[in-house]
């Protein structure tokens, strides 16, 4: 038995076998060889055995979903067959002696930056593509097997990292627990954890060679262990937690179709974050008033191209019928800092927090902006709607949004198509925001806070650095501060305002929200109950 501790960031306990996730891409070292011709016959091998793969999945995507989405892998066989393309290669493995993988992986990098920088939106999109090709050439090179979830039983995924979009694509319905070497408490793949109602722990010091897929692990995220190979012992203590677990859950179902009020008569909605159309039963089932924060960038992850209007036109209209006349907030795009993409042909920049991210993206590329709000406005006629927009810093940000929504409406009325123009707010999530949020008051039709970028802008903390999470402290008196007058200015103009950050489902906070007059908390869906079982046994005094 070997006992592992780590950073617990979503609370359960399983018992499971464990499954070492691989990463898609791996790192390629340039070393120096003696027969280039080798290496040569190395990348025609791996082309080989690239397009049969590709042949495969183009076969599968066919008869899965048609003709026009399985293109694409025709298209990446195609590139393989490109002249300019292995020339650079075999050029590169001749003329500086280096490994097949190298060779590929700067030429794939160079063409992919050249494609990114053209003005052609169409060829700046195979930037994605070149990289993808040239990703699976050297994983073939290297004789890498990616992890696939398809093929397993329920399992606890161990990686020394995940990414949101790796996070993303992984069959919710196979995945026990994770538990990852790095990794913040406060990054999105903690918080896609939480939705997902699985224990999580961060900060593990495993050497993920010595994990063997299959083994039985046990993971307890309330006291933060990781255990492998447990005695029997642990395995029936274990198995009575697992029962009282259950039993706790069995307690809180009791308050399901109860109001959110206190003692004294104090109502405050409780809505589920979300980032995917299907975590919608997972809000019926808690009982959730609405969706606070739907993520809408996840529908943009792990994927190789835009969703197009009529994809997430039928995303949003899903969920809004799913959710009947209960209000559903859909966030705009707020894809950047850790949620990437390759092919929005983002640069790296030193402080992608900082960065070129969220709505910046949606003003500077309205195409990206408009085809989103064209979904999102013909959606709204289905539902209960309201949009917000994230990481707003000034009110000419505001008036930029509103004009672009005027053109879109204009637009949509020409084209005689049925829309609505949804109740509009945005998220508060910057310090200037906060300090202008009278003006802003008066610009929106509602606030909600979001308190895990907040506490990063306020404290000056990267939440992505595990290092900084003992400093991550969304509880210092300044956020405090921040809120308290977020809240007055809202309801001076009569405003309505939540909260949807994680801040939202700390227990210890729920009687000083509602005490501050907060008006909406949204929360992972399994904590719905829990924060209403917190707000009907308190008083609000006021
Ligand atoms: C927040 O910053 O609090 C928030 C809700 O947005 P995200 O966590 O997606 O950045
Ligand atoms: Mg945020």
């Amino acid at each position: 038995m070997k006992v592992w501790n780590g950073k617990s960031v979503y609370n359960g306990i399983v018992m499971g076998p464990a499954v070492v996730w691989k990463k898609q891409d791996c790192q390629v070292t340039c070393t120096k060889i003696t027969d280039p011709e080798a290496e040569v016959s190395r990348v025609e091998t791996a082309i080989a055995q690239s397009k049969a793969q590709l042949l495969e999945l183009y076969e599968k995507a066919l008869a899965e979903v048609g003709e026009s989405d399985a293109m694409i892998f025709m298209v990446h066989q195609m590139m393989l067959e490109d002249q300019m393309y292995l020339d650079s290669v075999y050029n590169l493995i001749r003329a500086e002696q280096v490994n097949a993988e190298y060779a590929v992986s700067v030429t794939g990098e160079s063409l992919a930056e050249m494609f990114a920088s053209m003005d052609d939106e169409y060829m700046s999109a195979r930037a994605a593509d070149m990289k993808d090709v040239s990703d699976r050439l050297v994983r073939n090179l290297v004789g890498y097997e990616s992890s696939d979830l398809k093929q397993m039983e329920p399992s606890i995924i161990i990686a020394d990292d995940l990414t949101p979009s790796e996070t993303v694509q992984m069959d919710k319905s196979k995945v026990l627990a994770f538990v990852t070497v790095h990794g913040s408490s406060n990054s999105h793949t903690a918080i896609l954890a939480r939705t997902m109602n699985i224990p999580a722990l961060v900060g593990v010091p495993l050497e993920l060679d010595e994990i063997e897929n299959g083994i039985v692990v046990i993971v307890d995220g309330y006291n933060g262990t990781m255990t492998m190979e447990p005695s029997e012992e642990l395995i029936a203590a274990t198995e009575k937690k697992i029962d009282e677990d259950c039993n706790k859950k069995k307690l809180l179902q009791d308050l399901k179709g109860k109001d959110n009020v206190t003692l004294d008569g104090v109502h405050i909605d409780i809505f589920a974050n979300i980032g995917d159309t299907s975590d919608v039963d997972q809000v019926l089932e808690y009982d959730a008033g609405g969706i606070g924060l739907f993520r809408s960038e996840f529908l943009y992850l792990g994927r190789d191209t835009f969703p197009s209007e009529e994809e997430q036109f039928e995303a949003y209209k899903k969920v809004l019928q799913a959710m009947g006349d209960k209000k559903v907030i859909i966030r705009t795009l707020d894809i950047g800092a850790d949620k990437r993409a390759d092919y929005f042909g983002l640069e790296k920049e030193e402080n992608p927090a900082l960065g070129y991210r969220a709505i910046r993206i949606c003003l500077k590329q309205p195409d990206i902006f408009c085809t989103q709000l064209r979904a999102l406005f013909r959606a709204a006629v289905y539902g209960n709607l309201s949009i917000m927009y994230p990481m707003i810093t000034s009110t000419d940000e505001v008036e930029q949004i509103y004009q672009i929504v005027e053109e879109v409406k204009e637009e949509l009325t020409k084209e005689d198509l049925l829309f609505k123009i949804p109740e509009q707010g945005i998220m508060i999530e910057t310090p200037a925001a906060v300090m202008i949020s009278d003006e802003l008051a008066e610009m929106v039709d509602f606030f909600s806070i979001g308190t895990n970028d907040l506490t990063q802008y306020t404290l000056a903390i990267d939440r992505q650095n595990p290092k900084l999470d003992e400093f991550y402290d969304p509880h210092h008196k300044a956020i405090l501060r921040m809120l308290k007058m977020v809240v007055d200015n809202a309801h001076k103009a009569g405003k309505w305002v939540g909260i949807c950050g994680e801040l939202a489902a700390d227990l210890s906070m729920t009687k000083t929200f509602v005490r501050m007059g907060v008006d909406e908390l949204s929360v992972a869906p399994s904590m719905v109950l829990n924060v209403r079982k917190n707000v009907r046994e308190m008083t609000a005094g006021c």
